[in-house]
This record gives structure tokens, sequence and C-alpha cells, in this order.
């Protein structure tokens, strides 16, 4: 079977790859579909993030689904031919974490295609995946395995707006309207959120959340000072999504957001400068999320349901072999929102 390697920065190749034995509780799966990650394009522009690196070849590749054609001696719950989407999180179960209802924080997390620990965590941009069946969440005829390859990054939204406490009737500003943040708007939605405000420095992302359910949109690059008039009388927003993690971003987000206000820091970024008398005199709550547990399923429910509409952010699906193109149109934000490889 083919895969996509990625070597080192900037050395991302389509190989052939073994294809592991199904063992009794397994499933094995033709994959369909698998959406682009801005981890995934981390490790192909700059090998890594963080103190995260690539110190061997690692398939990538996380947002998955496809149809299950083998099911181990002892599977009950998946029959052959069923399309399911695939949770890339595999916690062990036994750690002091997991036990504790926490998973996300596992310390034995097998994360698909991750370079967190050694050896790497192979990922799934490959055309045969072997999984465990309780990995495979079923999802019904009618509702496209594209569409069903966007659990994984819809849960890290719901898991986030948990972390946020009720959204009915609350003024939401999402800063970073990248496929993360589109999703974030999509759930505020969805929650009864009154009001959503979203940021970009980029034009053609916020089309996009305009689109789909932004009541307005701001263009930060064109004018820096398009968040002010919601920071006057201490801010406005009720809850904060920040999506970019960037730490300008940030500070503008805490001035924005009025006080006792929870702003919730969904981006990656490494060391910044905040201004932390905001957060203080204004007792904002700041909390981080990260990843998702049980909110895999909740996922795959609300796309199956139509009540969370993904269709808008698929930019392009391109082949398998030209997953390299598919990277590059994944890294140009003018043009892309979520770039998947078929297979
Ligand atoms: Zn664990």
């Amino acid at each position: 079977m083919k895969a996509v390697v990625i070597h080192a920065a900037h050395d991302l190749r389509v190989e052939e790859s073994d294809v592991p034995p199904v063992g009794a509780h397994d499933v094995k799966i033709r994959i369909r579909a698998g959406g682009i990650c801005g981890s995934d394009l981390h490790y192909y522009h700059h090998g890594g993030f963080g103190a995260v690196r690539l110190r061997e070849k690692m398939i990538l590749g996380h947002e998955i689904a496809g149809e299950v054609i083998e099911i181990g001696a002892a599977v009950t719950s998946l029959t052959r031919g069923a399309r399911v989407a695939v949770n890339p999180s595999r916690p062990c179960g036994r750690c002091r974490y997991c036990l504790q209802g926490q998973p996300q924080h596992c310390f034995d997390m097998q994360f698909y295609g991750s370079a967190m620990r050694m050896p790497h965590v192979q990922g799934a941009f490959r055309e045969i995946l072997v999984c465990d069946a309780a990995q495979a969440i079923v999802v019904p005829d009618g509702v496209s395995l594209q569409h069903a390859a966007f659990a994984e990054p819809l849960s890290v939204c719901l898991h986030a707006a948990r972390q946020a406490g009720p959204l009915l009737g609350q003024r939401v500003l999402v800063t970073g309207a990248g496929p993360i943040g589109a999703l974030a708007i999509l759930v505020a939605r969805q929650a009864g959120a009154r009001e959503v405000v979203a940021t970009d420095l980029v034009s053609e992302p916020l089309t996009i959340a305009k689109r789909i359910g932004a009541d307005r949109v701001l263009n930060l690059q064109e004018d820096p000072t398009g968040l002010d008039h919601y920071s006057a009388d201490k801010g406005y927003f009720d809850v904060v999504f920040e999506a970019s993690g960037s730490g300008p971003a940030l500070a503008g987000a805490l001035e924005a957001a009025r006080p006792g206000a929870t702003v919730v820091q969904i981006g990656l970024g490494g060391a910044t400068t905040f201004p932390l008398n905001l957060v203080v005199t204004k007792e904002i709550s700041l909390r981080g999320t990260f990843r998702f547990h049980e909110e895999f399923a909740w996922a795959v429910d609300f796309i199956a349901s139509g009540a969370i509409n993904v269709a808008p952010l698929l930019s392009a699906a391109v082949p398998i072999d030209d997953a390299v193109r598919g990277f590059e149109l994944a890294s140009d934000r003018r043009h892309a929102m979520k770039v998947q490889i078929a297979m």
C-alpha cells in the first residue's frame, strides 16, 4: 500500500509501506479521505513544532475516514463494508490520567502521526489502516466520508467549547479563521451563541467564516484597529476562542473580552508575551484545551445528522500520489481552508 511519509522538513514522499496483520480486536480499513491538519503542515515545513521534532521518518495524518474491509475474530461491533470515521486518539486506559477521566493527558498516548514520543507513532495517510475496532465510529449511509474525516478537528472544537461553558446567548469572538476557527464558529452557532465575530489577517478564510455563520468578520491586517471599539467600557465578548496561536491575537482578545469572560486558548504557540494585568483586573478565565475524548463520537453524530455542516470548509481533495501538491495547497491560506488526501 501507499503511504504519505515525512522524512524531514520539505521532504515528503509517497512510499510503499507494509500492511500490518489484523489482530483479534482489530479492523482493517480502506482509508478514503484524510484531512491535512496544521500539525501535519508543521512537520512538512519545519520538521516539527516547539520541542517536538522529527527524529525518524513518519507517516503523517490523523483526520481520516474509510470503509471496513476485514474484521478481527473477536470483533462484534462492526461488519465488513461499514463506513467509519477513525478516532486517531489511543490513550492507554490504565495510567493515572486515563483512570481519572482525562485520557487526553495519558502518559502513554499513541496519537496517530505524532513525533512526541520515540519511536514516533505512525499516522494514517495510507491506503490501508489496521486499528482497534473501538476507534472506528460508524458513519451512516448518505454521509460522505470526506465530511466524516472532519470528525477529528470538529471534536477538538467541541472539547474547546466545553472549556467555555454554556454558549447560549453568549457573545463570542473567534481569533484565527482557519479550519479550527471555522469549526469553532459552527460549534458556537450550534450551541446558541447570540453573536459571533471572527478575526484573521487574511481575507479569504474570513469570507468562508461569514458564509458559515459569523455575524461580522474583521481583517486585522488591513485594519489593525478593527477590534478597538469592542475594548471600550472594559470589553464586550463573553467568550473568546483563540485559534491562531499568536501572542498579539491573544493580547487583542484580552482587550476585547469583558470582565469575567472566558478565553479558551486552542492555538498552539511558543513563548509569547501578553498583558497579564488584563487577566487579573478583568478577572478573565484563561483556559487551555487539548485534543478531545468522548467528543469524537459527538462530532460524528453532528456531521451525520447535518446539525453541523462542514461542507463549506472542504477546499480540495488531491490524489495520494499528489500529496506534496496537496500539502502546498493546504499551506496557501488564500486558496485553501481544508485540503484532503483522497485514497
Ligand atoms: Zn493512559
